[in-house]
C-alpha cells in the first residue's frame, strides 16, 4: 500500500471493495473518507531549434542520466497547455508556441498520463534548468533511441520524426526497453 493514513484525520486506511469490478479502494477506518488514487498529468513539448529536436539530459530520478523532451506536472489551477509552455521555459529556457496535439500517452503500469504538444520557438536562449544535467538540439537521425527516460518518449518522438521528418522509427524494441 503507497499510503498508510488518512488525509483528512489520521485514521489508519484500509484496502476496501465497495463497487464490484472496480479496483480496491482506500478508505479511512475512522471517518471513512475514500482516498482515490487518481493518475497524474504531465504535459510536454516537442519541437526544433534549426531543425533539430531539444531535448534535455535528466539530472534527477527517476530515469536520471536519461534523454527526454520538456515537461512535467500539471499543477492543479492550472491548464494542460499553460503547463507545457511552462515547463518548456523552466527547464531549457525557450519560450514557445503550441501548433497542434501530437498525443496522448497512458501505460497502465505508471499512474502518469502524458499529453504531448507539438510546438515552435518563438523567444528564449537553449539553456539547461537546474534538473538537467544538458541541453541539446537532435538531428532526428542521431536521437539516443536506447536512453530515453519513459515509454511516452520513446512512442512520443518516434510519432514526431515520422511527422515532421518522414522517418520511420523501428518499434520492435520498445516493448522490451521500456514496458
Ligand atoms: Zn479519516
Amino acid at each position: 500500500m503507497e499510503y498508510s493514513f488518512c488525509p483528512k484525520c489520521g485514521g489508519a486506511l484500509e484496502s476496501k471493495v465497495l463497487k464490484a469490478f472496480e479496483p480496491t479502494r482506500l478508505v479511512c477506518s475512522r471517518c471513512r473518507f475514500v482516498f482515490f488514487l487518481d493518475p497524474k498529468v504531465a504535459a510536454g513539448a516537442l519541437f526544433k531549434l534549426d531543425g533539430s529536436i531539444v531535448l534535455l539530459q535528466r539530472g534527477i530520478e527517476p530515469s536520471y542520466g536519461k534523454w527526454v523532451f520538456p515537461g512535467g506536472y500539471v499543477d492543479r489551477g492550472e491548464t494542460v497547455e499553460g503547463a507545457a509552455i511552462r515547463e518548456v521555459k523552466e527547464e531549457v529556457n525557450l519560450d514557445i508556441k503550441l501548433v497542434s496535439l501530437l498525443n496522448v500517452y497512458s501505460y497502465a503500469k505508471s499512474p502518469v498520463v502524458v499529453v504531448v504538444f507539438t510546438a515552435e520557438i518563438v523567444g528564449g536562449k537553449l539553456r539547461a534548468g537546474d534538473e538537467a544535467l544538458a541541453v541539446r538540439a537532435f538531428n532526428p537521425r542521431e536521437i539516443p533511441w536506447s536512453e530515453l527516460a519513459f515509454p511516452s518518449t520513446f512512442e512520443a518522438l518516434a510519432a514526431y520524426v515520422r511527422k515532421e521528418f518522414n522517418l520511420d522509427v523501428d518499434l520492435s524494441d520498445f516493448s522490451s526497453a521500456y514496458l
